[in-house]
């Protein structure tokens, strides 16, 4: 294929995809796909400037559809061009520094920090869609859509029915404003839970959702669903007396609208600076962000930089890494876990995911695979999940797919496979047995939340086992250093090391050691239960099912496994034979237990001033409370610090008293 077809292949393919996304709101390609497409083209044709045509997609923006009236728009709306890393941001700077005659290009190699300076102005890209808004004498007279940048679609009647845009302004100016219609994250849910409860098709991600209900043909369905709107941009007349978009952004403030904040930055490294603390702080936001934009704040240094025939040449948009990403499915691990749990994990080939390079992704169990109906040399997509482990969400079939056989047997030691009532995952149930489930109780027990045991790395666990060695997680305290000296690396000195930390292992909290002894689903929080509800291990040790199923945060299952770990004798004996060899176990808890806030649940979102999350969540679970991550109606209070989340608007929509910090510190100093 010659360049010249290649080219018009790109074309066709990205004018189908721009269509099913601007015109039908109904994308098929992810984002990222369709980006690549788009790049592929823009470096095609720039590399062929004599193939450029008008109509070629890096000429135009978006797309028009027929449903609503065809507005001329008075100021051409434009898109953005993108710079995917910060290499690509300081070319920007540098083409602008360059075009406004701040540096000669040969002075450009010499661009150190500061070295020249423009003033930017840099706020979050909000993933929604562009609209323009038009009053006369202070009154809303008329709102388009984009369209295709010089003709949009009029939606007056629709945006009329969006609460934060205002019907009337404070001044009765005659201005038109830009802003992006958004769907805040929570009610894009809800909508989606709607939807699948009337049996209609759900939306792919809030963007297509809020496009979709704005342009809606009846005005009822936009206003029974819920759509905000920032403004961004503003077009003023030529004798205005605002000179730069930081003071239009607040005088749009000044006369109703709704604006985001911004930050001024004095060069391109503040501008990094701020990407990068916004790539973690947007996930806390209650609506969806793509990137942040960068836009050169004098609106004189504006006008001599100007257009391409797209994107305006003073502004960028900094491309947050996707969160999900697609690749091939090339092996299927199946690792068995210390409980005997066997998790099925892909193998892909390696790609880029939020910045870092995956290989792996968790496919959870086996149902999961045939939920998602997976196969070997399938295209998968995988998402970084809220833990740090990516997962796989999706499968395609390539040409190459083939059917992916589950083993019936445990891959370490062979015994068939079982599955236990009322769990999704499989177990290999020869727990003494299999080498996967030995290694991988030890490395839990030496782990930091239990017996935090410094040095004992998967490689020297593994030769600890093989060896025989260890085979309870009690023989750590028998090894000795001539045992430790025929491992592989280990010399004189690490050795000793690793008998040091194995001695100053011994003294340990209660909570920790019952952590450490891996009881099936008996994790960090609920061994802090249990250490606030028994005294001793011995205690815990004759508990009563009945007991332990009514204390707050154990549950029916869990307390079956405890009883069922405890009424095994060889569990007993290790406890026992860990006590003999020195290991001392204390309770914080026991004689200062003040359990006061005992069933009562704190969900804390945004930044506290005295203490950091972790810290406060520690101090109201020793006094009893329990600590989600989630708001739900049962949640008692929401603690609401600076740049809260999106728990602050569940936690006023379910009605749940809301504290602040000072609130907060009353109740844990028992003030209140
Ligand atoms: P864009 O979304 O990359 O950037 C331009 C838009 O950013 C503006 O029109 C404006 O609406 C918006 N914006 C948000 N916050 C802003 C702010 N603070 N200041 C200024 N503008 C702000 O460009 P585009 O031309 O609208 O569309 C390209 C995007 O659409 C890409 O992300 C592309 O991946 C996606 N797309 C996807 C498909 C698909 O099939 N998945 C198809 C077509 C386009």
């Amino acid at each position: 294929m010659d360049t010249q077809q290649k080219i018009e292949k790109l074309r066709k393919l990205i004018e189908i995809h721009s269509y099913k996304y601007y015109v039908e709101d109904n994308p098929e390609l992810q984002d990222w796909e369709y980006d690549k497409l788009f790049k592929e083209l823009k470096e095609l044709e720039e590399q062929n400037p004599s193939l450029i045509t008008p109509d070629s997609p890096t000429q135009r923006v978006g797309g028009i559809s027929e449903k609503f009236n065809q507005v001329p728009h008075k100021v051409r709306l434009y898109s953005l061009d993108n710079s995917n890393n910060n290499d690509e941001l300081r070319q920007w700077y540098n083409r602008v520094l360059k075009d406004v005659g701040e540096v000669q290009s040969n002075q450009l190699s010499l661009l150190g920090n500061n070295f020249s300076d423009i003033e930017l102005v840099s706020e979050l890209k909000i993933d929604g869609l562009a609209v323009s808004l038009i009053y006369e004498n202070g009154i809303f007279k008329q709102g388009l859509t984009r369209g295709d940048g010089i003709i949009g679609e009029d939606i007056t009647n629709n945006l009329k029915t969006v609460k934060s845009i205002p019907l009337k302004l404070f001044e009765p100016v005659n201005i038109e404003v830009r802003g992006e219609i958004y769907m805040p994250i929570t009610s894009f849910d809800k909508l989606n839970e709607q939807q699948i409860k009337n049996n209609q098709k759900t939306f792919a991600n809030p963007r297509n959702a809020a496009a979709g209900t704005i342009r809606q043909l009846d005005p009822k369905v936009t206003s029974s669903r819920d759509l905000s709107i920032f403004v961004y941009g503003v077009i003023l007349d030529k004798n205005s007396k605002i000179l730069s978009h930081s003071d239009a952004m607040d005088y749009c403030k000044k006369l109703g609208f709704k604006t985001n904040s911004y930050r001024i930055c004095k060069n391109i490294d503040d501008v990094i600076k701020f990407c990068e603390e916004m790539s973690e702080y947007r996930k806390a936001l209650n609506y969806a962000t793509d990137g942040v934009v960068i836009k050169v704040n004098s609106y004189a240094k504006q006008n001599e930089l100007g257009f391409t025939s797209r994107a305006p040449k003073w502004a960028t948009a900094f491309k947050f890494p996707p969160e999900e990403v697609w690749s091939k499915l090339i092996n299927v691990e199946f690792s068995i876990g210390r409980t005997g749990i066997v998790t099925p994990v892909a193998i892909v080939e390696p790609v880029n995911l939020s910045g870092s390079v995956v290989q792996r992704a968790s496919m959870y169990n086996f149902d999961e695979i045939e939920r998602l109906n997976i196969s070997l040399y399938d295209e998968v997509l995988i998402k970084k999940a809220a833990e740090i482990i990516p997962k796989v969400v999706k499968a395609r079939k390539t040409d190459d797919s083939i059917n992916l056989i589950l083993p019936n047997n445990c891959p370490c030691c062979n015994t068939p496979l079982i599955d236990i009532e009322g769990e999704v995952a499989k177990y290999c149930p020869n727990k003494n047995g299999c080498k996967a489930q030995i290694k991988g109780r030890i490395e839990y027990f030496v782990s930091k939340p239990a017996m935090d045991i410094d040095g004992f790395g998967e490689s020297i666990i593994e030769q600890l086992v093989e060896k025989s060695y260890v085979y309870y997680p009690s023989d750590l305290y028998k090894l000795t250093y001539d045992m430790l000296l025929t491992l592989d690396l280990i010399k004189e000195k690490s050795a000793s090391n690793l008998l040091n930390a194995i001695e100053q292992s011994k003294n340990v909290l209660l909570s920790k050691f019952i952590n450490a002894l891996g009881i099936r689903l008996v994790g960090k929080e609920s061994s802090d239960i249990l250490a606030q509800n028994y005294k001793t291990i011995d205690e815990l040790k004759l508990a009563k099912y009945e007991d332990l199923s009514g204390i707050d945060g154990i549950g029916d299952k869990m307390a079956k496994s405890i009883v069922d770990y405890f009424a095994d004798d060889k569990n007993v004996a290790m406890i026992d034979e860990m006590i003999s060899l020195g290991v001392n176990i204390t309770n914080k808890y026991s004689g200062i237990l003040d359990l006061r806030l005992k069933g009562q649940s704190f969900v804390i979102t945004g930044t506290l001033e005295s203490m950091s999350r972790e810290e406060a969540q520690a101090k109201l679970k020793e006094l009893g409370a329990k600590t989600p991550s989630s708001v739900s109606k049962n949640t008692t209070f929401v603690v609401v610090g600076e740049n809260p989340g999106s728990k602050a608007t569940k936690a006023q929509e379910l009605g749940v008293t809301i504290l602040n910090e000072e609130d907060l510190l009353k109740i844990i100093n028992g003030d209140k």
